[in-house]
């Protein structure tokens, strides 16, 4: 532990302490169960260096503890789920994490779960939970750009916001939220679009969809979804390879080959605008569709919707195309799709596989 932090953490622990001097959770509060992940929030800079630092290092109770005015939110539980960068999430944790969720707040009587992240792949995760998740309480994910040994960290105020909306009435069936800066989102046009801003997600069509400061929680819209789509996946489900090919000026198909070669069941194409690609790309997604490999047209432009027989025919192709799906949130739903397809063969599950991107629903509940 360096100087630094152990100044702050000294901080922390004697707010800690003067929050033990107050009463314990208060009969009726809402039960939050607070996961921790890791990500910039549970960060601690190296001292040798002015900008570098690690991310996934403090502990869970010690992120809690560092802010005692969730007591006067919630009775929280807090539990360290994992402890990680989140550029090294994946969907073997995404599998034990929803089902974790799930278990909390279908049978241990959570009303709502906050679960600390990285902002890195926030927004995947968060989709991932928006489509696994079988009930409609709150659970919002938050994170922070600076670490706990920065001059101001946001993460304490995040962490305090994100109690704030998790047990907000307001925050009923509204899917799976994710605060950071006072702003609150919904996860499926989620994306990061700041390196190293405070106030780095922005929303691909909607904009937030509320705002939460220290005084309340405000909504000034309505869901993007009527209704909650849900996909029940085992905790220890493996879920298929699926990949993102990035197409540019000049990209050639021997990469999808090579995705192909490498197992991929399914491949999101990071086209040029409208879900565009090389001749030469194209010919090679058309023979891994024969292959058998399922194809997603999506577009690396962060806004607009990518379309069916646009400018490449999907009918000739036999490609989908991703709607208003960024590639990494189609690719979860393609994880998904291919999941769902080998483990449920009977025609109950037969699926118009492009309505599921362009609705954002797999099968009703
Ligand atoms: N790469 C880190 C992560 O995602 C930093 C980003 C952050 O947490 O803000 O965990």
């Amino acid at each position: 532990m360096n100087k630094l932090y152990k100044s702050a953490f000294t901080a922390s622990l004697l707010l800690a302490l003067a929050a033990g001097l107050q009463p314990a959770a208060a009969e009726g509060q809402p039960k939050v169960l607070i996961l921790a992940t890791g990500g910039t929030i549970a960060g601690v800079a190296n001292t040798n260096s002015p900008t570098g630092y690690d991310a996934g290092k403090v502990k869970a109770t010690d992120l809690v503890a560092a802010v005692p005015q969730l007591r006067q939110l919630a009775d929280c539980h807090v539990e360290q789920f994992c402890n990680i960068a989140s550029q090294d999430m994946n969907s073997d944790i995404w599998v034990r994490l929803s089902a974790r969720v799930n278990e909390a707040l279908l049978k241990e009587g959570y009303n709502s779960v906050v679960i600390t992240h990285g902002t890195d792949t926030m927004e995947e995760t968060a989709f991932f939970l928006e489509n696994t998740l079988q009930c409609d309480n709150p659970v919002v994910f938050v994170g922070s750009m600076r670490p706990t040994t920065a001059i101001s960290p946001d993460g304490p105020s995040n962490l305090y916001d994100a109690v704030h909306v998790a047990v907000s009435p307001e925050s009923q069936k509204r899917g799976v939220l994710v605060t950071l800066g006072g702003k609150i989102f919904e996860s499926r046009d989620l994306f990061k679009n700041d390196i190293n801003h405070v106030d780095a997600f922005s929303s691909r069509y909607n904009g937030p969809i509320g705002r939460v400061d220290a005084g309340d929680v405000h909504y000034f819209a309505n869901p993007i979804h009527g209704e909650r789509p849900y996909w029940g996946i085992p905790a220890d489900a493996v879920l298929p390879r699926v990949d993102i090919v990035h197409a540019y000026a000049g990209c050639t198909g021997d990469t999808i080959d090579a995705a192909v070669a490498n197992g991929a069941q399914g491949i999101v194409i990071a086209g040029t605008g409208n879900g565009n690609m090389t001749q030469d790309c194209l010919a090679g997604v058309k023979r891994a569709v024969e292959k058998g490999v399922i194809v997603v047209r999506s577009s690396r432009i962060p806004h607009g919707f990518v379309n069916r027989n646009h400018e490449i025919s999907d009918d000739d192709a036999g490609t989908l195309s991703s709607y208003d799906l960024s590639p990494e949130h189609a690719r979860i739903l393609l994880q998904l799709l291919i999941y769902h397809i080998s483990h449920e063969p009977s025609p109950k599950y037969q699926l118009d596989l492009q309505k599921c991107f362009e609705s954002g629903y797999f099968v009703n509940k």
